[in-house]
This record gives structure tokens, sequence and C-alpha cells, in this order.
């Protein structure tokens, strides 16, 4: 069985590609470039001649992903800009990539019969109302909609409210198409909060880091910040193997999959990490004494638990997160 995964250089896109294969799926992979293709390629060497790279230079245009989808059984579509800072267009930087590459990949999946399915990588942004008091301890399920306005997401200056809206537009534009379009194929939606784990993918520096990962490098750099960050959060293998399970599991037909692993918490990952690593408490931030607010919302993830889904412990991800973001700042 075939599967187009979209956006396969990026963070997500890299791991939802080794847990295709791993499972024994081909894997057809978009790329910007070559180049990128290459990049992946060595970085991770037993991906040599795995994956069958198709340049789609940008997902906004029409047919995009006409020929890339010929022959697919299934689509991950993962690809769409995440960045909140230095925005200066809303419209034409966020939200038009992540609607048009969506509704791209759907038209695309139209013009090949065998699709079944095509699983899209959404977001907990897609569902969370950023208006809502975050210390109401309100309980996020699969039915919540974040409900910002269009006109909102064109003009706010919040580049985080910004991105959060492109997600909800891109997953409401899919959710209208099938129900337009009554395509011959589903549509299932995976929603995770921070993505954290180790970086497999091409980076030109650590600074080009991917934005979840962001906050975990910076309480390992040496910078020895504190931020003292309350989310919630969920390992990258987590969620590339919820694409995979999403992509034949019958209950999931036209569904919406929240993820999660439980709550981020920066104090608590500065104590794994200087517990699990003494030597380097030198470049570990110390953590703060804000204490964990028991009040903050709670993402509820067990809709992904009671359909099998299991999650790395968070120690795990700590762990092998700041190992390999390590590793890899030796290369710069
Ligand atoms: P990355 O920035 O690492 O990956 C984004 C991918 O999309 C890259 O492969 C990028 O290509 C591609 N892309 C973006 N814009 C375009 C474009 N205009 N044309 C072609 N390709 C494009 O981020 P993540 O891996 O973290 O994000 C992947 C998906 O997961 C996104 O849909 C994001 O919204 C979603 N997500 C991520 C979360 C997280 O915490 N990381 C949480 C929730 C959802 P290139 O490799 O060439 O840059």
């Amino acid at each position: 069985q075939l599967v187009l995964v979209t956006g396969v250089t990026g963070f997500i896109g890299a791991h939802v590609a080794v847990s295709l294969l791993n499972k024994g799926y081909r894997v057809r992979g978009t790329v910007r470039s070559m180049e990128k293709a290459n990049e992946l390629v060595r970085l991770n060497p037993e991906l040599k001649d795995k994956i069958e790279f198709v340049i789609v230079k940008d997902i906004v245009e029409p047919d995009a992903f006409k020929d890339a989808v010929k022959d697919c059984d299934y689509v991950c579509h993962v690809a769409s800009p995440f960045f909140v800072e230095n925005i200066t267009d809303n419209k034409t930087q966020l939200l038009d990539p992540a609607v048009k590459g969506t509704l791209s990949a759907l038209e695309a999946a139209i013009t090949e019969p065998k699709v079944k399915r095509v699983v899209i990588t959404s977001s907990f942004a897609a569902v969370v109302n950023r208006g809502r008091d975050p210390n109401a301890g309100y309980n996020y399920t699969e039915k919540d909609w974040n409900p910002v306005s269009y006109e909102e997401a064109v003009s706010t200056k919040n580049g985080l409210s910004a991105y959060s809206a492109s997600k909800k537009f891109s997953e409401k534009a899919a959710r209208d198409f099938v129900k337009e379009k009554q395509p011959h194929f589903d549509i299932c939606t995976i929603n995770p909060p921070y993505v954290l784990g180790p970086p497999i993918h091409p980076m030109n520096s650590m600074e080009s880091l991917n934005v979840s990962n962001q906050v975990l490098w910076k309480l390992i750099n040496g910078s020895k910040v504190q931020p003292s960050v309350q989310a919630y959060q969920v390992d990258v293998r987590d969620i590339a193997n919820a694409h995979v399970f999403a992509l034949e599991n019958k209950q999931l037909s036209n569904g919406r999959l929240l993820v999660s692993q439980g709550p981020l918490f920066t104090n608590r990952i500065s104590k794994v990490l200087l517990e699990k690593f003494p030597e380097k408490k030198d470049i570990i931030s110390e953590p703060s004494d804000v204490p964990f607010n028991e009040k903050m919302h709670k993402v509820d993830s067990s809709l992904s638990k009671s359909l099998g889904l299991q999650y790395y412990s968070e120690e795990q991800t700590y762990v092998d997160t700041a190992t390999k973001l390590w590793e890899r700042a030796k290369q710069f």
C-alpha cells in the first residue's frame, strides 16, 4: 500500500514516513527541493532508497499534488506553514497556504480512485478557545472548536492566534469539502498540542529548529532561561503512529483525534533532565519556583486511548529529545 506524505522533510512529516515504513507501507514524500530530500536521507541512512520523493514547490498551487497522488492508496497531509514570529501578512503567509494546501491535497485525492482515506495533521490550535479563561479547568474534547472568526484571523497581530486560525480554517475547509463533494474517500484529522521529540529532519541551524521543540531546546542550550511554560504535549513518535493508526481505523471515518501525553511544564522538564544528566547542569536551566497550575484546562485524550493508541512516557520524550538536540547542535 502506497502512502503520499506531504511535507516529508518537516519535523513531523519525517517521523510519519518512518512510522509508515516500519508498519510495512510504501512511502512517497513531497519535498520543496531535492537537496532537502537528500539531506533527510543523509541524516537517516536507513531511509536510503526507501522513500520515493516528488517535488512540490508550493502547496498553494491548485494542482500541487495532482501528479504526486497517482497510484496512492492513502494520503497523510502534514505540510502546512508553522511559525508564529515575523509575520507581516497573516493571509498570504499562514491562512492561504494552510487552507489552499489542504484543499489541493483533497482535490488531488479525488483524481485517484485508489485513495481510501486522507489523514490531515490538524492541531489542538483548531480546538482551543484562546478567549476562555485558561484557569477555568475546561476539559477540551474532539467536540470543541476554536471560535476565531476569519476577520480576526486576518487582522490579529498575535502570531500564535494567526497560526491557530490557519489550523482551524484548514480543518474546517477539509470537513466542508467532504460534506459538499461526497468524495470516494473519507478523512480523519489528528489534533496534537505541543509536539516534542527527536528532530530527524533537515535544518540549517539550531535557530531554524521547528517551533515546538524550541521550548525544550531553550532549557538545555546553556542560555539558562526558565520561561515556566505550561501547556500540553505529545511525542512526535506518538503523533507519527497516530497518523498510521488513523489510516485504516474504521471508527475514525471522518473522525477527529485529540492526542496528548499530558501536561508540558518547563519546570518539570528541567527537573527530569537535571536528574538524568547531572554532568550537564551548567547548561540546563534550573526550575523556577512557579508552581504547577492544577486549574489549567485539560486536553482529553481518552478517545485515542480507548482506541488503543499508546504513548511514550514524558521522561522518555525529554531524555530522547534532549539527547538528539545536543547531537544535532554539534553539526553547526
Ligand atoms: P515543520 O515546519 O517542521 O514542517 C512543516 C512542513 O510543511 C515542512 O515540510 C515544510 O516544507 C512544509 N511546508 C510549509 N509550507 C509549505 C509550502 N508553502 N509549500 C510546500 N511545503 C510547505 O513543522 P511541523 O513538522 O511541526 O508541522 C507539521 C504539521 O503539524 C503542520 O501542519 C503543523 O500545523 C502541525 N502541528 C504541529 C505541531 C507541533 O507542535 N510541531 C502541533 C500541532 C500541529 P520544508 O521542509 O521545505 O520547510
